[in-house]
């Protein structure tokens, strides 16, 4: 039996794949998603850890391209925690009519790119192990930049007789910690949010912290009705000015440059961003992420904040991040220095002294055992590529992606790779993504894709892909920009450090505006660096 065809196979049902499907029905186009969980929400689905929740304020972190949705919808706090964006992701789906058309607890594990025919063969994994095939004109990855799960290999793991859970894993009917002994390995986003819930509950957390992080306060809150009532009335113009901000977030970035200002009004600036809470911290001068000098500063004053937090100097001193602050994503936090001035918390350094190994009981570092009832890998994700590799893709003569990429990930726009034609990577690396409000981006890059589609329709063309110059040009240009920052100064994930092996690139794309505008030239210019066939 010939395989079935849709004009676009979209892989995950988060809010990347969910709003593909909708333009492409908009478009009178047959599309269908591929999605491993049994539910919509993508990241907001997997990650149910205690404490989950938007670092980005939820009036904004939502979807834009209806306004009857915008308006409809109520945000309960200020920073939503994960409950709430899943029924919002639910919400969305079941008011377009989405599920019908997303295939659930179903895997892909290949996508072939057939010269003879022109098509996508994409192959799945559903339940009970069903194997199928469709063929599809487009091939659209809504896979997410932070959804393939880093356990690191510890030795031993099989041994362990407690419970380990991963933070992006976590079981759907939840964990209840009560009365137990419990270890979290790492303090990126994830641990730092999840450890002041956990510790509430455990009988004895230990915190295993290789590298400290910055964190700033969340000062989350209700939404207050009056806001609210402001921001609806206004959205239109308030999305536009997000857009404006290099993140696509309404968070003040001043025009100012470090050293415009006396030191004592820095300092006071960074007083009054603290108190606000959130990103707009580094917002406090233009140049933070640039300027050392300035970096320093703001970085000694969250230091400070910590050693008048954490009662035990000793214990202050290790939670010290040293590295330049907002070179990793900056933590937004809810009591996370409070926590470890409780007697059932402990904090232990594995910076110099690495985790040796598991045992039954627990885990081996610097020579001593620790017990546990439960383990939480709080290790945060292979990002941008992982859950794009670890899915079999192959281009024109059967080259593989990861092959390709081998040397890091290589994109024209962070949407397209030579040798993939008609393969789109929504906030794929090379693109904004994960420096941004992701919705804003996710949309951007959704309506492009769809205006391509559109393009090559009404030309009568059936392929799209970059020219090898438009990309190689393109990954000069992300390079260029990334390395007159201070990003590249620090093993973040952004340049894929923290996973062993990994090459180091600097992934994402630093500036939401500057590469919309590129875009649009692009698409004005008839597709430039584009070869359309
Ligand atoms: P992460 O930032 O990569 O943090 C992982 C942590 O695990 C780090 O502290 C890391 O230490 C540690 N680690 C990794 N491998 C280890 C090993 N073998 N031994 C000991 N420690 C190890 O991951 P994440 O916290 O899941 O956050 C990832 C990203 O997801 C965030 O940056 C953010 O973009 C997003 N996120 C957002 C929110 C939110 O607020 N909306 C919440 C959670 C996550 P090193 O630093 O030394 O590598």
């Amino acid at each position: 039996m010939a395989a079935e065809q849709v004009d676009i196979a979209i892989v995950g049902a988060g809010f990347a794949g969910m709003y593909m499907l909708h333009r492409a029905r908009g478009m009178g186009l047959r599309a269908v998603v591929f999605e491993t969980g049994d539910g919509v929400g993508g990241t907001w689905y997997w990650n149910r850890y205690p404490g989950a929740r938007c670092d980005v304020e939820s009036m904004e972190y939502s979807y834009q391209f209806d306004d009857d949705l915008q308006q409809e919808w109520s945000w309960s706090e200020r920073y939503a925690a994960q409950p709430e964006i899943l029924r919002y992701a639910n919400h969305v789906a079941d008011r377009f009519d989405l599920k019908r058309d997303i295939r659930f607890e179903t895997k892909v594990t290949s996508a072939h790119f057939d010269d003879a025919d022109g098509l996508w063969h994409v192959a799945t994994e559903g339940r009970n192990g069903a194997v199928d095939t469709v063929a599809a004109t487009h091939l659209v990855m809504a896979t997410g930049c932070l959804s393939s799960a880093n356990v690191p290999h510890f030795e031993g793991i099989e041994d362990f007789e407690g419970d380990w859970y991963h933070t992006g894993r976590w079981p759907k009917e939840g964990v209840d910690f009560t009365g137990k002994r419990v270890a979290v390995i790492g303090t990126g986003s994830s641990a730092i949010q999840s450890i002041p819930v956990i510790a509430r509950q455990a009988e004895h957390l230990t915190v295993f912290q290789r590298t400290p992080n910055y964190a700033v306060p969340a000062h989350n809150h209700p939404v207050d009705p009056e806001r609210e009532t402001w921001f609806k009335a206004n959205y239109k113009e308030l999305r536009e000015k997000a857009k404006q901000g290099r993140s696509g977030q309404l968070y003040s970035v001043r025009d100012l440059k470090w050293g415009s200002e006396p030191l004592e009004t820095a300092k006071a600036e960074f007083a009054r961003r603290w108190d606000l809470g959130g990103f707009s911290y580094l917002g406090a001068y233009v140049d933070l992420l640039v300027n050392k000098e300035g970096n320093d500063v703001a970085a000694e004053f969250v230091r400070e904040k910590i050693r008048e937090t954490v009662k035990d100097p000793e214990t202050a001193e290790l939670l010290c991040p040293t590295s330049v602050i907002g070179c990793k994503r900056l933590c937004v936090d809810i009591g996370y220095f409070e926590t470890y001035n409780r007697d059932n918390v402990s904090l232990v350094d594995i910076s110099k002294a690495p985790i040796e190994r598991l045992t039954k009981k627990g885990l081996i570092t610097g020579g001593k055992e620790y017990t546990f009832d439960a383990i939480v890998f709080a290790t945060g994700f292979d990002a941008m590529t992982g859950s794009l590799n670890r899915i079999d893709i192959r281009g024109r003569n059967g080259l593989p992606l990861v092959e390709k990429w081998e040397a890091g990930p290589r994109t024209y726009l962070g949407l397209t790779t030579v040798g993939f034609p008609n393969l789109f990577l929504i906030t794929g690396p090379g693109s904004p993504s994960v420096l941004t409000n992701m919705l804003p981006t996710i949309e951007q890059h959704v309506d492009y894709v769809s205006d391509i589609i559109e393009h090559l329709r009404a030309h009568g063309q059936k392929t799209i892909e970059p020219e090898q110059e438009a990309e190689d040009a393109w990954v000069d240009h992300v390079n260029a920009i990334a390395g007159g920052t201070l990003y590249p100064s620090c093993n973040s994930w952004y340049l894929g450090a923290n996973v062993p092996g990994k090459p180091r690139v600097f992934m994402p794309y630093p500036g939401f505006p500057a590469y919309v505008k590129k875009c649009q030239e692009i698409a004005a210019n008839g597709y430039e660096g584009f070869r359309l066939g």
